[in-house]
């Protein structure tokens, strides 16, 4: 049994914002990162979790 492959870190470039999501679960990354974005005009990356 693996680590499932599909979770990804969206994390914050200009505060200590981060969450993990599932790819494969109703929130996706992209919706974080525009969700936060909006909310605070920062920059937000996306990155696979567990590299
Ligand atoms: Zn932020």
């Amino acid at each position: 049994m693996g680590e499932d492959p599909a979770r990804l870190r969206v994390s914050c470039r200009d505060c200590s914002f981060e969450q993990v999501v599932d790819a494969c679960g109703d929130t996706k990354p992209a919706d974080v990162l525009v969700e936060h974005g909006q909310q605070t005009g920062h920059t937000l990356s996306v990155s696979k979790v567990g590299e």
